[in-house]
């Protein structure tokens, strides 16, 4: 969708289900959405039901009219497969199509996202209606991508994926004594004799609580192969698709730092990302940020689409805070200045029954025009048709990276100890706004990616060190990389299997400490330590380390290891691996990445006042620098360079003052 051809600005629409309301209802919505300057819609989401109402019967009467409707009012249309919930029909005679929970209990039919992967009656007719629709409306020249199914996610304990488990076993590790010796099954005696003997890991097996696990390395394996499975019938509508209409680009709506899939496997197999952006009420700034960066780095930062933002409120949450006036437009550009091409909606227009009609839309329940939410959608559909193609394509420029990697966070978060308030995402977060709040831009990036663009590489919590990822970190810090790694990294290899000789085990070079211990301390309970004149706090994992070749930058004030390092510095060939083995404040954060960064050469974009974002995006028409002002108040910015706000026309020369209202926006075109 980012490569929109047919679309010379950024598409502007979002989800529309008019077969949920009367055909006489339509040309209104038309009308409005028209004067809310939408230019796209997603069609066809939930309706399964409606496209097949028994075994033999599909019929397209309705989505007829609907695709014929939005064509005639000059709508691009982002068509998704329906394969998101299944038909009633389908579960009363197919049960092999309901889910098993973690109890071990099969669903009945209802709510949605509620298909086993593995039922072979989800993948006969999920293939054969992805066929029928791809077939259908081939040749509709306003179809602009495809939207397969809807916000993969879940777990299936079913007998089938049960079977399916043992067969992704087998073929990744061949043997059942593999099996044994990467799941360490001689604790506990639970030596397997033979696949058949493995069952899913869940409430019934090796899970309690919270899903905490007994068995790290099998509920490992079970989230790799659950996101594999899912990702494998994505694929095969994907090839369904794709084998009719090889020119439309194909994706599925992601979810950010969602724990369930492997996002960056997911990514291989998308023709763009696209991304539900969903904030709760206490979200930062930079946790938007940092989740668009994430996305954008699943197809190493290539433009995204905004799939779906509420325009003011939500329903899932305790209580759903209405997008103050102007956050709405705020947080739209916000996607758009991390690297989005698409600013889109879940929804067009509220539903009258069910648990989504209370969440935002752009028809809101009053049907008509003169509503805020209305107002403020129409101004930035305007703004968006003046804006044109001019940053279409753009990409980001960043010399630092942060590393996520999702198995890393499930093992993470399966640990048995040391903590159970070390949370992965959390610590991440903590680093991105130490980049966030100096304007530096940083790419989010995995495993596979090359290192080689970057001057510095921070890996928070790298607690899983697959194999050969240590010689990857190696290689780059000895030719000048710098790398930062925390406290419990390089503990594990990829199947959790602890790497003896002491900690960070393979990393334990390029950092020239080892770890002996860590303490966890309760949430109330601080260590601190004093570095360039400042006082910092020592918080949630406290590793007691020796160096053996790396300089101690500091060391802890209190406790029995008052005097151990507990920041540290290493010169490795050109380069420098850097350990903080604690969690601190963000004032730390701030100060030491900003030190590391002069060091390493990166640069912000410039200073600005805390509360007002700056990001960059270069295409072939020029540079644009994002002025985004989360703050409540006005803030003014001196700027370092001259262009013109592409939203207010204004010209600027370098050495201007930009003032930026609340909530207010400004993207500058350099000269
Ligand atoms: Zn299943």
């Amino acid at each position: 969708m980012v490569e929109y051809a047919k679309i010379k600005k950024i598409p502007y629409g979002g989800d529309y289900n008019p077969e949920q309301w009367p055909e006489e209802s339509w040309e209104e919505d038309m009308r409005l959405l028209k004067l809310a300057h939408i230019d796209i819609v997603t069609l066809n989401v939930f309706s399964w039901a409606m496209l097949q109402p028994d075994e033999d019967t599909y019929c397209f009467d309705k989505l007829d009219k609907i695709m014929a409707l939005v064509k005639k009012n000059d709508l691009k249309v982002c068509l998704a497969t329906a394969t998101g919930a299944h038909p009633a029909w389908m579960a009363r005679k197919h049960p092999d199509i309901l889910r098993v929970d973690t109890n071990g209990a099969r669903h009945k039919f209802g709510s949605r996202h509620n298909s086993c992967p593995s039922s072979p009656t989800y993948r006969k007719y999920a293939a054969a209606l992805a066929k029928k629709l791809a077939e259908r409306y081939q040749d509709h020249d306003n179809l602009v991508a495809w939207h397969i199914s809807n916000e993969y996610g879940g777990e299936c304990y079913c007998e089938n994926c049960e079977r399916k488990f043992r067969e992704w076993l087998k073929d990744k590790y061949g043997s059942i004594e593999e099996v044994n010796r990467v799941w360490n099954t001689a604790f506990w005696g639970h030596t397997f004799y033979d696949f058949e003997d493995i069952v899913v890991p869940n409430h019934l097996s090796e899970h309690w609580g919270n899903d905490r696990t007994t068995f790290q390395g099998i509920s490992l394996d079970y989230k790799r192969f659950n996101s594999e499975n899912l990702l494998a019938v994505y694929r095969m509508e994907y090839d369904v698709i794709h084998a009719v209409t090889p020119d439309i680009p194909i994706t599925t709506n992601l979810m950010g730092t969602f724990p369930g899939l492997d996002y960056q496997m997911w990514g291989k197999y998308m023709d763009f990302i696209s991304w539900d952006n969903y904030p709760a009420n206490d979200t930062p700034a930079e946790g938007n940020a940092m989740r668009h960066d994430l996305m954008r780095g699943l197809k190493q930062g290539k433009p995204f689409a905004l799939m779906e933002q509420t325009p003011s409120v939500t329903n899932w949450l305790p209580y759903n805070m209405l997008k103050r006036p102007g956050v709405m437009r705020l947080w739209s550009y916000q996607a758009v200045a991390h690297g989005a091409d698409t600013v889109m909606f879940f929804q067009m227009k509220r539903s009258i029954g069910a648990c989504e009609k209370y969440h935002g839309a752009v028809i809101d329940h009053a049907g008509h025009e003169n509503t805020r939410v209305f107002r403020e959608v129409t101004q930035l559909g305007a703004e968006l048709e003046k804006l044109g193609d001019e940053t279409l394509g753009a990409r980001s420029e960043s010399r630092a990276a942060i590393l996520f990697d999702w198995d890393n966070w499930w093992a993470v978060s399966y640990s048995a100890g040391p903590s159970i308030y070390l949370d992965y995402c959390r610590e991440v977060e903590h680093y991105y706004k130490a980049f966030f709040d100096r304007n530096i831009p940083v790419d989010m990036i995995g495993v596979e990616n090359d290192l080689s663009p970057y001057a510095l590489v921070v890996a928070p919590v790298l607690y899983m060190v697959k194999t050969g990822y240590d010689e990857k970190l190696r290689e780059y810090v000895k030719n000048g990389g710098r790398f930062l790694t925390t406290f419990f990294s390089g503990y594990v290899d990829e199947h959790d299997l602890v790497t003896i000789g002491g900690y960070p085990g393979k990393l334990r070079d390029i950092l020239g400490i080892w770890v002996e211990e860590e303490d966890a301390l309760p949430e109330d309970m601080h260590n601190s330590f004093h570095y360039q004149g400042k006082t910092y706090s020592a918080s949630l994992l406290c590793d007691l380390l020796h160096t053996e070749g790396a300089e101690s930058l500091s060391v802890y004030n209190e406790d029995f290891y008052a005097g151990m390092p507990v920041l540290t510095k290493n010169a490795f060939g050109k380069g420098f691996g850097y350990y903080v083995a604690t969690s601190s404040d963000d004032a730390f954060y701030r100060d030491y990445i900003g030190e590391i960064c002069e060091e390493a050469g990166i640069l912000p974009i410039m200073d600005t006042p805390e509360q007002i974002e700056v990001t960059k995006r270069v295409n072939k028409n020029g540079s644009f620098v994002f002025f985004l002002n989360h703050g409540e108040t006005d803030h003014v910015a001196a700027l370092p360079f001259g262009g013109t706000d592409l939203l207010s026309g204004k010209a600027y020369e370098a050495g201007d003052a930009l003032t930026l209202e609340k909530k207010g926006v400004a993207i500058l075109k350099l000269r």
